[in-house]
C-alpha cells in the first residue's frame, strides 16, 4: 500500500515568471478565484458572471461577433475550438514562423488529413489538402509571403499565428486579412500573445473568420481557465452546414453556456459541462483589470518597458532579434554562444524564470508580462546581468542601472 508520508503537501515556490508565458496573474485574479464561494455551474450568480464575461470579452476583442467566448482550458483548448470547423480533406494553407505556429500548423495537418491520411503517420499526418509556408526562425510573416501562397493555392482556410511566441515575431494580420478577403479565404488566426498586449480590434480584419487566445499571457488570468474565443457569421454558417467532430469543444454548443444559442444572446445559459465558480470568477476579475486599464495605455506600457529591457540586454552585447513588445529574444554576445541552456538553467534553479527557444536555434527569451514597472524591470535587468557574469562576462551592472534610470526619467519628462 502507498503511505500517504511519502507524498507530502506539494508546495511550488514563487518565481519570478520574465518568460514568454504563463505571466505573472495579477493578485486581484487570484484573490477572486480564491474568494469565490462553493457553488454549482447553474447558480444565477455563475451563469450572470459568464454572461457578463461575454460582454467584456467582445469589448476586450473589439468585436460584434455574437460567438465570442471562454472555452475551458488553455491557449490550445481554444485553438482546438477554433480549428474544430477544418474536416478531413479541406484546403488549408497555414504559415509557421516558430514553434507554435508549427503546433498550429500540426493541429491542422491532423484535422484536414483523409483517414487514410491520418493513418499513414498519425502524429504527423501530411495531408495533401494542406501547404504549410515555412518561413525562417527570427522573421516575421508579410503581406508578400501571404498574398503570394493564398494566389496560388486559394485555399478554403489560411492559417497564421499574430504574434510567433516561439521567435518573438511580430506577423502582419493586416496582409492576412487583405488577401484572405482578395482570395476568398476564411482566415483563421492564433492571437495567444498579442490579445492584451498590442492595441487592435478583430472587426478591423474582415478577412479572419476565426481567433483564439489564452487566459495565461495577456490577459493576465491563471491558466487553465478560460481561452477566449470569437466566430464571425460566416464561419458559424460554416460550421453549421458541415459540422465538427467534437462535442466539448464544438463552438456552436460551448456557446450555449454562455448564453449564446442560435445565433443570439439569451438571458440565461444551459448546460453544456460543469464550469467553476472559481475559474469564472478569476477570468472575470481578469477581464475587469484589462478593461479599466485600456488597451490602448497597456500597449504602450509594453512597447516602453520592453525598449528598457531591449536597450539594457543590447549594452550588455546580447543582440535582440525578436520584435514584440511583451518579450525579448536575443542571443548571447559571441563569447558566450553555445551557452544559452547552461544561462537558461542557472537563473531557473534561482527562482529568476527565462526561457531558451524551444526550437532551433538556441536563443534565450525574457518577458515581461505583467512584470511593468521600473522595479521590476531593473530586477529582471540586475538578475540577468549577474547571471552572465557568472559565466564570466564583464557587465557594470551600475552602468546598467543608471542607464535604465535614464530611460524612466524620461517617461516623466516626457
Ligand atoms: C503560449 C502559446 C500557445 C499555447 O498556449 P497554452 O496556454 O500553452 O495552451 C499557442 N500559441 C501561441 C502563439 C502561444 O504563445
Amino acid at each position: 500500500m502507498t503511505n500517504v508520508s511519502s507524498f507530502p503537501q506539494l508546495v511550488i515556490p514563487n518565481t519570478l515568471a520574465a518568460g514568454p508565458g504563463p505571466g505573472n496573474t495579477d493578485a486581484r485574479v487570484l484573490a477572486a478565484y480564491a474568494g469565490s464561494g462553493i457553488a454549482d455551474h447553474m447558480h444565477p450568480d455563475v451563469l450572470r458572471g459568464m454572461i457578463e464575461c461575454k460582454h467584456m470579452l467582445r469589448s476586450f476583442m473589439g468585436t460584434t461577433n455574437v460567438y465570442t467566448f471562454g472555452v475551458a482550458g488553455t491557449g490550445w483548448s481554444g485553438l482546438d475550438c477554433m480549428m474544430s470547423a477544418v474536416m478531413p480533406g479541406d484546403t488549408v494553407v497555414a504559415f509557421s514562423n516558430g514553434t507554435f505556429s508549427g503546433i498550429d500548423a500540426l493541429t491542422l495537418r491532423m484535422k484536414a488529413a483523409t483517414r487514410e491520411e491520418l493513418a499513414a503517420n498519425s502524429l504527423d499526418p501530411q495531408p495533401a489538402s494542406v501547404t504549410v509556408i515555412e518561413v525562417p526562425h527570427g522573421q516575421s510573416v508579410t503581406a508578400e509571403i501571404v498574398e503570394a501562397a493564398l494566389a496560388e493555392h486559394k485555399p478554403k482556410w489560411a492559417f497564421m499565428a499574430h504574434w510567433e511566441t516561439g521567435s518573438g515575431r511580430i506577423n502582419d494580420i493586416k496582409g492576412f486579412s487583405d488577401a484572405c478577403v482578395k482570395h476568398d479565404a476564411m482566415g483563421l488566426v492564433d492571437a495567444v500573445s498579442s490579445l492584451g498586449v498590442a492595441n487592435f480590434a478583430i472587426d478591423d480584419y474582415p478577412g479572419v473568420v476565426g481567433w483564439a487566445s489564452c487566459p495565461q499571457k495577456g490577459l493576465l488570468c491563471l491558466p487553465l481557465t478560460y481561452a477566449p474565443v470569437s466566430f464571425s457569421d460566416r464561419y458559424i454558417e460554416t460550421l453549421r452546414a458541415n459540422g465538427a467532430y467534437t462535442y466539448a469543444n464544438h463552438p456552436i454548443m460551448e456557446a450555449r453556456h454562455w448564453g449564446i444559442i442560435d445565433g443570439k444572446d439569451v438571458e440565461k445559459g444551459v448546460y453544456h459541462r460543469t464550469h467553476s465558480a472559481y475559474a469564472v470568477c478569476a477570468f472575470h476579475e481578469a477581464l475587469r483589470i484589462n478593461l479599466a486599464d485600456g488597451l490602448a495605455q497597456r500597449a504602450q506600457d509594453y512597447a516602453f518597458h520592453e525598449q528598457a529591457l531591449r536597450d539594457a540586454v543590447t549594452t550588455m552585447g546580447c543582440e535582440v532579434t525578436s520584435n514584440m513588445t511583451s518579450l525579448v529574444v536575443l542571443n548571447l554576445p559571441p563569447d558566450f554562444a553555445g551557452r544559452e541552456m547552461e544561462l537558461v538553467q542557472n537563473c531557473r534553479a534561482e527562482g529568476f524564470g527565462i526561457w531558451p527557444t524551444l526550437s532551433a536555434p538556441v536563443q534565450v527569451r525574457i518577458g515581461i508580462l505583467n512584470l511593468l514597472s521600473q522595479a521590476a524591470i531593473t530586477e529582471i535587468v540586475t538578475k540577468f546581468a549577474q547571471a552572465l557574469n557568472a559565466l564570466g562576462a564583464d557587465v557594470d551592472i551600475d552602468a546598467i542601472a543608471d542607464q535604465l534610470d535614464t530611460h524612466y526619467q524620461s517617461r516623466i519628462a516626457a
